[in-house]
Formats: structure tokens, C-alpha cells, sequence
């Protein structure tokens, strides 16, 4: 069966354009021109992936982005953008989004991250990790299964991406893992430049389960990336 996807977007031609493209691709395509049609299209169901132009008339991209996080942590959302700020970017995937991209875009890496989200999410389904496991280091733990994070016995809330991204280097506990190599396992694809969106991510979570402990678990290697440890 093939994946639908929900297109919001109020420029008709690049609602029509990427309709064209996805049908051709095999995919199932569904239209909604702004926000408040996209949230009707999105409760209405069997959607696979959204694809979410940020400016839209009535409701935005970044409000619909929130309410469809608010009751779905799964389905991918990528977001589209006019904008080439990063601010506007990592607002967007620190909501929620799964992925985004600046207009004009290409088509060809549109369909690829497409895929990897597609991916992505059936994987998360599908779940790799033995429910009820929890990944450790010192008094930090996380359990993939029930997206719950814990430090020290305290409870902490982690969006999306920053919960993903902890997942990764806890999967990964004790080895150096390079930006590149965070960005195309945890963003889901090989990221041209801009690699400083880890940075980003990862002094969010240093916010929450670094600042105000004993023992910093996060650390820096420099010229390199990051590598999660047991304090010693
Ligand atoms: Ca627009």
C-alpha cells in the first residue's frame, strides 16, 4: 500500500508541482491550502508524512506544526520554508519537525529525506530495542521503548530530536561520534553544511541533563564532535 502524504501549502503551484512529483513517485497525495484545512486533512487520518509550508494564511505552519505534536509525536512532519534563517529552522525542529527544507528547493533531496523519514518513523514502529530497556550512563538513563529520561531519579522532558539525539549517543556510549555522523544518523541524512544544528541540539540537552549535576556526562572533543561517558 502506498504512503500518503498531506501537502500544506497556499502556493498553488508548489502545492501542484510536488503533487506531480509525489504521484509519480508511487505516493498518495492529499492538498490542503493553509492551516486550517491541514489540521481537518491531517484528524481526518492515514496520513504517512506532512509536508508543512511555514507561511500560510490563518493558522501557520509552526501553530499547526505544535498542535499536531501536541497529540502525535510520530508522523513526519518536514517543513518548508521560504526562509533561509537558522532561527526559523531550529524553531521548527525543535517543535517537532522532523526535517525541513528552504525554498527553492530540489526535488531529488525532497524525495530523499522523504524516504529517510518514511524510514525513520517505520523503524520507530517497528522498534530495534526490547521494550522495557534502558540505556545508561552513571545516574542518566533512558528508555527508547517508553521515550522516557531520567537523571539522578528525576523525570526529564526531551522533544523529539533531543531525545533522539541522546538515544544515539547513549547507543553509543564512550565512542566519539562526529557531527556528520550525528546529522546523518540522527537527522536521518546527509546534511550539506549547517552542521552546527548539533551544536544546537546538543547544548539543549546539555540544558536538561548536564547543567546542575555533579558530573558533566556530555563532552566535547574538539575538531571532532561529542562523545556521552560515564563520570569516572
Ligand atoms: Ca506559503
Amino acid at each position: 500500500m502506498s504512503d500518503t502524504i498531506l501537502i500544506v501549502e497556499d502556493e498553488r503551484r508548489i502545492a501542484r508541482l510536488l503533487q506531480i512529483e509525489l504521484e509519480s513517485e508511487g505516493y498518495g497525495v492529499r492538498l490542503a491550502p493553509d492551516g486550517v484545512e491541514g489540521w481537518a486533512e491531517y484528524k481526518a487520518g492515514g496520513i504517512a508524512l506532512i509536508l508543512l509550508d511555514v507561511m500560510l494564511p490563518g493558522i501557520s505552519g509552526i501553530d499547526l506544526l505544535q498542535r499536531i505534536r501536541a497529540v502525535d509525536a510520530n508522523t513526519p512532519v518536514i517543513m518548508l520554508t521560504a526562509k533561509s534563517a537558522l532561527s526559523d529552522k531550529v524553531t521548527g525542529l525543535d517543535l517537532g519537525a522532523n526535517d525541513y527544507m528552504t525554498k527553492p528547493f530540489e526535488m531529488e533531496e525532497l524525495l530523499a529525506r522523504i524516504r529517510a523519514a518514511l524510514r525513520k518513523a517505520a523503524g520507530q514502529v517497528t522498534g530495534d530495542q526490547q521494550p522495557g530497556q534502558w540505556m545508561t550512563a552513571s545516574d542518566l538513563r533512558l528508555n527508547e521503548s517508553t521515550r522516557e529520561v531520567e537523571r539522578a531519579g528525576q523525570s526529564i522532558t526531551l522533544t523529539q530530536r533531543e531525545f533522539d539525539l541522546l538515544a544515539y549517543l547513549l547507543r553509543n556510549k564512550k565512542l566519539v561520534l562526529s557531527r556528520d555522523q550525528l546529522l546523518a544518523e540522527v537527522w536521518g541524512y546527509d546534511y550539506a553544511g549547517n552542521t552546527n544544528v548539533v551544536d544546537v541540539y546538543i547544548r539543549y540537552v546539555r540544558k536538561k541533563i548536564d547543567e546542575g549535576y555533579d558530573t558533566e556526562l556530555i563532552h566535547t572533543v574538539r575538531g571532532i564532535g561529542y562523545c556521552i561517558k560515564d563520570a569516572t
